[in-house]
C-alpha cells in the first residue's frame, strides 16, 4: 500500500495499518468458517474466541488486577458520561467534576441532570483551558461518589500526567484520547471508560474497567442495559455487542502486544511529542503552543501560526504532501497534529520537516 496518507484526525483516527491488513485478509472467510467474522453469531465459539482474547490483550497489556472487570459497551464515551453517575451516584448522594475543557464539561453537565454533582476545580480562564490542574487545587467532596477527570482533553490537547490523589474517594476517568499512551497503575481507579476510535480500535466500542466493588454496590432501580453488572455477569454478551468493532480492537491490540507492550508506546509516544514540540519552541517566532508547559498532550498537541490566514494556507498544504487531519477543531480554531499510538515517529519527524520548511517559506506573509 503506498497511498495511505498521514492520518493526523483526532478520532476515528488513524490504526496501525497490520491491524487493517489483518481484517483485509481474514474478511471473506474467518479462519475457513466461510463466512466473516460480521456475519457469526455472538453466541458462535468462533466469535467467542475473539471477544475473550480482546478482554484478555486488555488485561494483559494494562496490567489489569482480578477484581476488575473489563467491559464492551456500545454508545461511546458520551454513553458513559450519563451511565457513570446512574450507576455510580446512590440516592441523594453527589459526585465531583474536574472542569479542563469541552469533553470534561460535558459529562459534568450530564451528570448533573441526573443528581447533585460539584466542580472540584474549573481551571477555565477568560473562556480558555490551558493546563490541567495541581493537586493542591483540587476540592474534593470527601463524601463524593467519585472524582471525575478527563485524562486527556483532545480539544484542548492538555492531558494529566499525574492522576490526582483522591484518598477513598474513587478516581473516574474518562481516558477516550489518551487509553494505553503508556502504563499507569490501575489500581488508583474506581472505574475508566474510553471510545476505542482513537487510541486502541475503531468506532462502535467503549471500553469500561471498572472495580468489582463498585459494581457491586451501584443502583439496581436503573434499566437492565444501562446497568454495570448486566455486562459484569453476562461478560459484555447480555445483548448483541459490537462484534466487529471489538474484532478490531483485538487486530489492534495484539499488534500492541506484539510490539513490546505499553513501555514501548511510551517510548515512541514520548519520542513523538519531544520532536513536536521541539519544532513549536525552536520557532516561537512562528509557532505557538497555547498550553503551560507541564499540562502539553503527548496525544493531541495543539499550535498556532501566526494568522488565520497562515494557518489555513498550513492544511491545504500539508494535505497537498499527504498530510490530513490538521484543523483544530472548530471550537479553538489552530491547528491539532492528534499522535495517537498507530502514528509512526517517521511521520512526526516528516510533519516537523514541513513545519520547518513552511516557516522558512512563509516568514513575510
Ligand atoms: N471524551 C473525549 C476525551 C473525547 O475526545 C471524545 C470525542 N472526541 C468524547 C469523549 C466523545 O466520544 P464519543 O464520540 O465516543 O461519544
Amino acid at each position: 500500500m503506498t497511498n495511505r496518507v498521514i492520518n493526523f484526525n483526532a478520532g476515528p483516527a488513524t490504526l496501525p495499518l497490520a491491524a487493517i491488513e489483518r481484517a483485509h485478509r481474514e474478511l471473506l472467510d474467518f479462519q475457513g468458517t466461510g463466512m466473516s467474522i460480521l456475519e457469526h453469531s455472538h453466541r458462535g465459539k468462533e466469535y467467542d474466541r475473539v471477544h475473550n482474547e480482546t478482554v484478555d490483550l486488555v488485561k494483559e497489556l494494562l496490567s489489569v488486577p482480578d477484581n476488575y472487570h473489563v467491559l464492551f459497551f456500545q454508545g461511546g464515551a458520551s454513553t458513559q458520561f450519563v451511565i457513570v453517575p446512574m450507576n455510580l451516584i446512590p440516592v441523594g448522594g453527589s459526585a465531583d467534576y474536574v472542569l479542563t475543557g469541552h469533553w470534561a464539561t460535558r459529562p459534568y453537565e450530564e451528570a448533573n441532570l441526573i443528581a447533585k454533582v460539584r466542580a472540584a476545580a474549573d481551571v477555565e480562564q477568560n473562556g480558555k483551558f490551558t493546563r490541567v490542574p495541581k493537586q493542591n487545587e483540587l476540592k474534593v467532596d470527601s463524601k463524593a461518589a467519585y472524582l471525575h477527570i478527563t485524562s486527556n482533553n483532545t480539544i484542548e490537547g492538555t492531558q494529566f500526567f499525574d492522576f490526582p490523589d483522591t484518598n477513598s474517594v474513587p478516581l473516574v476517568a474518562d481516558m477516550s484520547s489518551d487509553i494505553m499512551w503508556r502504563p499507569f497503575d490501575v489500581s488508583r481507579f474506581g472505574l475508566f471508560y474510553a471510545g476505542a476510535q482513537k487510541n486502541i480500535g475503531p468506532a462502535g466500542v467503549t471500553l469500561v474497567v471498572v472495580r468489582k466493588d463498585l459494581v457491586e454496590k451501584a443502583r439496581t432501580d436503573i434499566p437492565v442495559i444501562f446497568r454495570y453488572s448486566t455486562f459484569a455477569k453476562e461478560n459484555s454478551l447480555f445483548n448483541t455487542p459490537p462484534c466487529f468493532s471489538i474484532y478490531m480492537m483485538r487486530n489492534v491490540l495484539s499488534i500492541v502486544k506484539e510490539q513490546g507492550g505499553l513501555s514501548v508506546v511510551e517510548k515512541q509516544n514520548r519520542e513523538k511529542a519531544r520532536i513536536l514540540y521541539q519544532v513549536i519552541d525552536a520557532y516561537s517566532d512562528y509557532y505557538c503552543c497555547p498550553v503551560e508547559k507541564d499540562s502539553r498532550s503527548v496525544m493531541t498537541p495543539v499550535f498556532r501560526l501566526p494568522t488565520e490566514e497562515l494557518e489555513a494556507k498550513f492544511i491545504a498544504e500539508a494535505k497537498k504532501v499527504g498530510m490530513v487531519g490538521l484543523k483544530g477543531h472548530r471550537s479553538v480554531g489552530g491547528c491539532r497534529a492528534s499522535m495517537y499510538n498507530a502514528m509512526t515517529l517517521a511521520n512526526i519527524q516528516t510533519l516537523a520537516n514541513f513545519m520547518e520548511k513552511f516557516r522558512k517559506a512563509n516568514l513575510e506573509a
